[in-house]
This record gives structure tokens, C-alpha cells and sequence, in this order.
């Protein structure tokens, strides 16, 4: 068990991986979303507040959303946000497409590496299987 608190309600809950807002949030979330979406098919140039309005949550959740992307937001979108490392226009996440292609390069690159002495030492030591309890 791993408890954390939920960033939108700041209950603990039982966290196991992804965002951290706990099941009740998220199913609250949900419904939120639907209504964006709805919104944003037919007004793709809804602005902030205006989605934020629909939704009934504030604009930083807004924010939130867009860079989690959960919400993905058209090019007529008056809603402007940057990515964190080249500035270039983004429409959802943190990092436009270029940047994240690097940043999984330089991931699995750390992987790799990880995995390589991993194998090395594994090697050296002779790992046994333990098939038996
Ligand atoms: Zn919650
Ligand atoms: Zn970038």
C-alpha cells in the first residue's frame, strides 16, 4: 500500500500509478472532461475561462489537464501554452513533439545502460534461477 494525498481533494487514498487524484476525483474528473469535450467540438475556440466555466473547476485545473493531456486543444485555440524546454506552441502535455522524441531517447538510452550492468553483473555472478520455493 502506498497512500498519497489526493491532489484534488487531499484525501488519502491508495496510490498505484498515474496521476494522483484518488478514484472519487477521478470519476468526478470524468464527467468534467465530457463537458469539455463536448465544448470544445463545438467551439474549438472556447477560451480558459470559458472551458473552465463549463466544468465548473478553476483555470489552474484547466492548465492541469491540458498538460497531463487529457484535454487536447485545437490550433484555433485561443488558449496558448509553451513548451517547457524549445518555447515552441504546444497543444497538449509539457513538451512539444520534438523535445519528448528526445526525451525518450534519453530515456531508453539510461536505460539500456541500467539493463547492460545489469546483465554484466549478473553475468559475472552466475544468477541461479530460484524455480523453487
Ligand atoms: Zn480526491
Ligand atoms: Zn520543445
Amino acid at each position: 500500500m502506498n497512500y498519497q494525498s489526493c491532489k484534488r481533494c487531499r484525501r488519502l487514498f491508495d496510490y498505484s500509478e498515474g496521476r494522483m487524484i484518488c478514484y472519487n476525483c477521478e470519476l468526478k474528473e470524468k464527467k468534467q472532461l465530457e463537458k469539455a469535450y463536448a465544448m470544445l467540438r463545438l467551439n474549438p475556440k472556447a477560451t480558459k475561462a470559458m472551458i473552465a466555466n463549463e466544468m465548473g473547476v478553476k483555470e489552474k485545473i484547466v492548465d492541469e489537464l491540458v498538460k497531463s493531456g487529457e484535454i487536447i486543444l485545437s490550433e484555433e485555440s485561443p488558449i496558448e501554452y509553451f513548451c517547457s524546454k524549445c518555447n515552441a506552441r504546444i497543444f497538449k502535455d509539457n513538451l512539444c513533439d520534438n523535445c519528448k522524441e528526445e526525451r525518450y531517447a534519453g530515456v531508453k538510452a539510461a536505460h539500456q545502460e541500467i539493463q547492460d550492468k545489469l546483465d554484466e553483473q549478473n553475468a559475472r555472478r552466475g544468477v541461479r534461477m530460484h524455480t523453487r520455493r
